[in-house]
């Protein structure tokens, strides 16, 4: 396999530098199978504060060997260093962008964009399946949940959902976006998935661990690594409702991830300094809480509340 220039032979384990122009290079991490198979591109780090993918990441490329794998696998843990070094909410902070909504990418764009091209020259084109690991930002608790194509061609809509089902993440979700890490490697034929969990700025080894094993079970769906999987039981949701803050203010919750929702009720609302209510949110259908926002202070189009139903 060639990436940036460089042979990866049978076999291998190593580090790769991705070249960014005028920024530093991207770490990837490679295992190169004895035998041939199926490569899998994993990514996370594409928000600065979602530690449990990047940790899960990690782990992966310690525990795998070449002699375990028919195929390859390439990993890229931190996809916004700058975000993730310094704690960067939701952008990457030379330009104030959300890398998962700069794709495609731009040779000469910001920062955001440059990591992106980069991320679609050199890692799309190796990729049969691609998975980017995500968790609730540090403002945001969440339950976990695989986001699946929609938009994309039949054929890779009806891949990626096949690995969904595989994962044990409890809910699975249609996902119509286009232009983030793995919605636009979907437009570009790859067939891929967004998997969410843990949130609140932390990380535990209990969701890491969980984290490492759906990994593994994608590895196996592929082929990659030997060995079963199975259908888990899982709740595909249908539809959504993504509420934003239309105005700056207190923000007061009266949900919990995981929790059902009933229409009419009310899901939190928004306060200003006067202790006024300028904004409520109820819930437009009976559904499911999948994440929320926990900050006490929120900004015009900051995320609130989002749910959904099968
Ligand atoms: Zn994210």
């Amino acid at each position: 396999m060639i990436i940036c220039g460089e042979t990866i032979e049978n076999g291998e384990k190593r580090k790769i530098e991705i070249p960014v122009k005028g920024a530093e290079p991207l770490e990837a991490f490679f295992v190169c199978g004895a035998k041939p198979g199926k490569t899998l591109v994993l990514t996370s780090g594409v928000h600065g504060c979602e530690y449990v993918g990047v940790e899960a990441l990690r782990t992966v490329f310690r525990k795998l060997s070449p002699e375990m794998l028919s195929g390859a696998v390439i990993l890229l843990p931190v996809a916004n260093p700058s975000g993730f070094y310094q704690g960067a909410k939701q952008v990457v902070p030379e330009d104030g962008v959300n890398l998962n909504r700069a794709f495609p990418g731009e040779e000469n764009g910001s920062l955001a964009y440059r990591i992106a091209y980069a991320v679609e020259r050199y890692l799309y084109p190796a990729a049969d399946f691609l998975a980017d690991l995500h968790s609730g930002d540090c403002n945001e608790a969440l339950h976990p949940l695989v986001f699946f194509p929609t938009a994309g061609e039949d054929k890779g809509n009806r891949e990626a959902l096949a690995a969904a089902k595989a994962l044990s993440v409890p809910y699975r979700v249609r996902s119509t976006a286009k232009n983030g890490l793995y919605s636009w490697a979907v437009q570009k034929g790859i067939p891929a998935l967004l998997l969410e969990r843990g949130g609140q700025g932390r990380w535990s080894r209990e969701e890491v661990d969980a984290c490492v094993q759906d990994v593994e079970a994608l590895l196996r769906h592929l082929g990659i690594l030997p060995g079963e999987t199975w259908e888990r039981e899982q709740t595909e949701i249908v539809e959504m409702v993504y509420v934003e803050a239309e105005t700056q203010g207190f923000w007061y919750p009266e949900v919990s991830a995981n929790m059902p929702v009933f229409s009419g009720h009310l899901l939190g609302r928004i306060e200003n300094g006067d202790g006024e209510t300028v904004q409520e949110v109820r819930a437009e259908f009976d559904g499911i809480v999948l994440y929320y926002t926990t900050a006490l202070g929120v900004g015009r189009g900051d995320p609130l509340v989002a749910y959904g139903h099968p």
